[in-house]
């Protein structure tokens, strides 16, 4: 863990995920220091509790950053990227929806930078993941199922962190069948099942506020801060 305050950029600051990750941030003074803010539209008023904040066209005069956290759209991605690697700057990136040639981008950036892009940046299921990849080398043969609940407005399925957590399930081989319930407000719940003969074990995840991805996007960025360029995955990062 870094000494001295990292210097964050937030890319896409406006948003529901900005918004919490810039709270958050300022609780985590001693820790970090949000320098830039950047918005997809010209910001007014230019400064937040002491926050510049920069159009996404005004990138290149944003001052030095150690970290950019990026939770904004695919479009606005590239050049985020971009700007990282040109500043040799970690980047941490939770944007979904991003082209074939965006994640080949990606993976030519970690040549280059320290980077994480995750799917979903909750500190649990980072754990639940690993715990999942070790059941399933554990139990070969058993049926493996991931059972996921979203909020009646997610529209995609199954949820991103599903395929990642059946991906885990499958390293050891066992095909994997998913089901997924939309329904009322729920934020996220995962469980993976693996059935054998007479038992069963569920590794259950619920997350129950949205902010454990912002916190989770933040605790991996202080730990990102000053790594070997690479891609990392959150669960590299959990100490
Ligand atoms: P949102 O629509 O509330 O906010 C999007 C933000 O992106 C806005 O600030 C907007 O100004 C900015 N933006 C859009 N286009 C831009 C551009 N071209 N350049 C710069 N900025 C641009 O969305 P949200 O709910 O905050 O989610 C943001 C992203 O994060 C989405 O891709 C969402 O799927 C993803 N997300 C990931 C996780 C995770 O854990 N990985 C969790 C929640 C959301």
């Amino acid at each position: 863990m870094n000494a001295s305050p990292i210097r964050i950029l937030i890319h896409g600051a406006s948003g529901r995920m900005g918004q919490a990750l810039l709270r958050l941030a300022a609780e985590q003074a001693g820790h970090c220091q949000v320098v830039a803010a950047v918005t997809r539209r010209t910001p007014s008023p230019r400064v937040v509790d002491g926050v510049p904040h920069f159009a996404a066209s005004e990138l290149a005069g944003v001052p030095a950053f150690d970290v950019a956290i990026d939770f904004s759209l695919p479009d606005g991605f590239d050049r985020i990227l971009a700007l990282c690697v040109e500043r040799g700057a970690a980047l941490v990136s939770g944007t979904t929806g991003m082209a074939d040639a965006q994640a080949g981008a990606l993976a030519q950036a970690a040549k280059s930078i320290p980077l994480v892009w995750a799917s979903n940046f909750s500190l649990g299921v980072a754990v639940l993941a690993d715990l999942v990849e070790r059941a399933a080398a554990a139990l070969p043969g058993w049926d493996v199922d991931v059972v996921e609940s979203h909020h009646v407005h997610k529209k995609d399925a199954p949820s991103g962190t599903a395929l990642t957590l059946g991906g885990a399930a499958g390293s050891a081989g066992a095909p994997v069948h998913y089901a997924s319930l939309r329904a009322g407000d729920i934020v996220g719940e995962h469980t993976v099942q693996f059935t054998g003969l007479g038992e069963r074990v569920e590794l259950v995840h619920r997350a129950t506020h949205r902010d454990v991805f912002a916190r989770g996007a933040l605790h991996v960025a202080r730990q990102l801060a000053g790594r070997p360029a690479g891609s990392y995955r959150v669960r590299d990062l959990l100490a």
